[in-house]
């Protein structure tokens, strides 16, 4: 039988217009979606600046957000290199996703233990290498130092996949070890800013910079910085062979420690006629009709709290930096201020702070 020819007036629709659709995917997710897992980025792990000086990354492996945490918490931090990562290459700064190999094999396992016992895990770590400066040609671009340890931190993470903070200070500030600016920052991130929202005496940091003498099996430590920043934050502090490995404490020198002139004053005054109980009032007299004082200390250090309580009520007129802003005009007001017959009074941030500052130098935190 022959089929019916169909139709062929106005029943066939015509051919579809032909319409461009823009597609939503970009070069770069296909780029993603081509690449094997282990080399995406993980969506989340969030990286911030902070005050164009502290590397923030911050990893949940969740996809849901996290339930509030249980106050007070407890947090675990740990300084990062020849802590809890050596390098696994000639260059202890060559940083890759590759480049590095646990300080020890427990420490991931030690790490996952900790977060289920309920510690809030942080990194807190010195970065003076990497260099965060605008690059004219590239900007918006991170620098290639950036790129590199935020390839490294990622790749740590992702190891690691629990809810882990990272943070990197790269200038001499207030970030940087011994000083407490990348605990106060992380305390402000993990909404921990009340009193006692942290488990203070369940909280610990550490460190390899601890101030230890040369051994058999390891060099002088290059600092005592992490150890000095356990104690401004008021934690307790261990080195990593005492944490990871079980090892007793070994000996290790504050190099200066301000406790001990404070046990030296408390001394001194035993045998005088100061009070007792004054223990941490040092005696300052004036001598002179005239005299000038430059009195030494990093920011915070008490220097406004000394001139208002000791020098001032002795009649001393005061020279301040905070104030002046400059040197020059510093002199300049001293000069004036000595000429017209008055004792004067410097406060001032010693100079030799940023030299004892240096990549591999100690601390002079708390002068
Ligand atoms: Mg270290």
């Amino acid at each position: 039988m022959k089929r019916a020819t169909p139709h062929s007036t106005g029943s066939i629709s015509p051919p579809p217009i032909k319409r461009k659709i823009d597609s939503t995917t970009t070069s770069k997710a296909v780029a993603t979606f081509f690449k094997p897992a282990s080399q995406r980025p993980p969506e989340n792990l969030i990286w911030r600046i902070v005050e164009n000086s502290l590397v923030v990354g911050r990893y949940n492996p969740n996809e849901k957000t996290q339930d509030e945490p249980k106050l007070p918490v407890k947090v675990a931090a740990f300084d990062l290199d020849d802590t809890i990562i050596v390098a696994n290459t000639g260059s202890k700064w060559a940083r890759s996703p590759t480049s590095w190999k646990w300080w020890d094999q427990s420490i991931p396992g030690r790490l996952k233990q900790l977060h289920e016992e309920g510690y809030a895990i942080v990194f807190l770590s010195n970065q003076g290498n990497v260099s965060l400066k605008d690059n004219p040609k590239s900007l918006q671009k991170d620098t290639p130092s950036l790129v590199n340890l935020k390839n490294q931190i990622t790749s740590i993470f992702r190891q690691l996949d629990i809810p882990l903070s990272f943070y990197g200070a790269t200038a001499q500030d207030r970030f940087r070890k011994p000083r407490t600016g990348m605990w106060d920052e992380m305390l402000d991130d993990l909404g921990l800013q009340a009193e006692d929202a942290v488990d203070v005496d369940g909280s610990f940091y550490v460190g390899d910079a601890a101030g230890r003498a040369k051994t058999d099996q390891r060099n002088k430590d290059h600092a005592p910085s992490d150890r000095h920043l356990a104690a401004n934050i008021g934690i307790r502090f261990q080195t990593p062979e005492e944490f990871f490995l079980g090892a007793a404490p070994e000996p290790y020198d504050h190099g200066f420690d301000p406790l001990r002139h404070l046990e030296r004053a408390e001394i001194s005054q035993t045998s005088s006629e100061v009070p007792k109980d004054s223990s941490t009032a040092m005696t300052f007299t004036k001598n002179d009709p005239q005299e000038l004082v430059i009195f030494c200390g990093s920011p915070g250090a008490g220097k406004s709290t000394f001139f208002w309580d000791v020098l001032e009520p002795l009649g001393y007129e005061r020279v301040n930096q905070d104030i002046l802003k400059t040197r020059d005009r510093c002199i300049k007001k001293t000069r004036e201020l000595l000429a017209a017959g008055s004792s004067v009074a410097v406060g001032t941030i010693p100079l030799f702070i940023s030299a004892f500052h240096a990549p591999g130098g100690g601390q002079v935190e708390t002068n």
